[in-house]
């Protein structure tokens, strides 16, 4: 039997602690969604003086969150330094990869300096080559990245492949080793902690339906009270509905599943996995993966099954694409299956934006760990008037999804045309 609850919410970390008080009738800032976005940027506007309260209408950090891979890196733009070149030019192309490198680096010092208790393992990631072109283009990728912003990475051929991953699926691959992990659900918990400690006043369970621009600030409803607020910050990302239009409107929601396996023998794992790292793939519609930060299980992604499937449809779509790369894992049961929604943007790019009084901050095309911990810090600066508010998406307007309401149908139709396509390309490589 697969359960649908979240594995990294029965992983060791507890439920964060809220606020008992009464909802405030007027604060500086009111953020909206309590994901790593809305308690970055809540924390360091209350470090910078502002009276912040943060509402969420689940429990904090419900939302991708807690449903991630737990996967960190630079989080390059999924164009890669050849598409940004083609579409930017070669000096903007620099600018947003490199901006990949400062979210990482801030992350990193950020956990480290906070001591923010979320099992970060800086073990690098191994991306495997579904096929020879697959491979040449990733070497290709890499050696340019590596001389524009210095992106360190070792291209390993199929025939040693067996040192970094136990399958010889694929057809060697690139060993990216800035990349890590971390247990996603207790960095939602220890930022939520810090974010307390600082006198952010956290409402779980209040959603809030409404907000309102009028001269003197917005006044927002959350159930049957009004806030009103000076500012306001949208950080509800995938998760917005009409409610929160003004993110809704800018972002095509995908969603996207997760599995667990249930326990892994030692000497297996130690095959599968010798150096812990963390594992992806190319294709267009690939799998991620990655062992759980005490090593005992394995945790598997993608857009396996159908959007809004059963957890048992999902463990069985994902078990095929597992058992192709670890032909050794049919035998061991899938425990937990769930799935969460990303963002994303029609220009493939994060975004910070402003509109009638709302600051938005997402929109991060399936990466959003490292981004979302830089965009929240980004933006807390530029509503406190702070230095270094930039980012260099800043002149990529966020744009509104054109025909938004049948940007899921055809996000849809896009992945099954995708995963034709890479079945085609398997097929041919023989
Ligand atoms: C299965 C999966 C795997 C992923 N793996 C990775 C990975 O390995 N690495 C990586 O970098 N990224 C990954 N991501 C993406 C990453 O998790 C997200 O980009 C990131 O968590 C976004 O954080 P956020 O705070 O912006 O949004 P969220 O964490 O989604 O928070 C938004 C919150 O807003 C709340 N909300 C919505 N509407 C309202 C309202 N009206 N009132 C109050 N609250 C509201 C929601 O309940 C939600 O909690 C993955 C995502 C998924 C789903």
């Amino acid at each position: 039997m697969v359960g649908n609850a979240v594995y990294w919410n029965e992983a060791g970390a507890p439920e964060p602690e809220t606020s008992r008080a009464d909802l405030p009738r007027e604060i500086d800032v009111a953020v909206v969604g309590a994901g790593y976005t809305g308690l970055a940027t809540a924390l360091h506007l209350a470090r910078g003086g502002r009276s912040v309260a943060l509402f969420e209408a689940g429990q904090i950090g419900h939302g991708c969150s807690s449903r991630n891979g737990g996967m960190v890196g630079p989080s390059f733009h999924k164009l890669g330094m050849t598409g940004l070149t083609a579409k930017y030019g070669e000096t903007r192309a620099y600018a947003i990869m490199q901006e990949g490198m400062n979210a990482l680096d801030h992350f990193e010092a950020f956990v480290a300096d906070e001591k923010l208790d979320c099992d970060l393992q800086m073990r690098g990631r191994f991306r495997g080559a579904r096929t020879v072109a697959d491979y040449d283009a990733m070497a290709r990728e890499c050696e340019r990245l590596n001389s524009a912003v210095g992106l360190p990475f070792e291209m390993i051929a199929a025939d040693d492949q067996r040192t970094e991953i136990g399958s010889d699926f694929y057809r060697g691959g690139v060993v990216y080793l800035r990349d890590g992990g971390i247990q996603p659900r207790k960095l939602a918990v220890a930022l939520a902690a810090k974010a307390r400690e600082a006198g952010v006043l956290l409402f779980s369970e209040t959603p809030v339906t409404g907000i309102r621009r009028d001269g003197r600030g917005s006044e927002l409803r959350c159930g049957g009270s009004t806030v009103r607020a000076r500012d306001v910050v949208v950080a509800t990302n995938a998760y917005a509905d009409r409610r929160t239009d003004a993110m809704h409107s800018r972002v095509v929601q995908i969603e996207t599943g997760a599995v667990a396996t249930e326990e892994i023998p030692a000497a297996l794992m130690a095959e599968l996995s010798p150096k812990g790292r963390m594992f992806g793939e190319s294709g267009r519609i690939f799998m991620w993966y990655r062992p759980t930060s005490d090593g005992r299980r394995f945790i598997f992604g993608g857009r396996m099954g159908r959007r809004g499937c059963s957890a048992e449809e999902r463990a069985a779509a994902t078990k095929k694409a597992i058992v192709r790369v670890f032909p050794q894992l049919a035998e061991i049961a899938i425990s937990h299956a769930w799935s969460g929604e990303v963002a994303y943007t029609p220009d493939h790019a994060p975004h910070l934006g402003f509109e009638d009084g709302v600051w938005l901050a997402g929109g991060y095309c399936g990466s959003g760990v490292t981004r979302s911990l830089y965009f929240g810090t980004k933006l807390a600066r530029r509503i406190l008037g702070a230095a270094d508010s930039g980012t260099a998406f800043d002149d990529l307007p966020f744009e509104k999804v054109p025909f938004k309401p049948f940007s899921r149908l055809v996000a849809d139709l896009m992945t099954r045309w995708w995963a034709w396509q890479d079945m085609r390309d398997l097929r041919r490589r023989g």
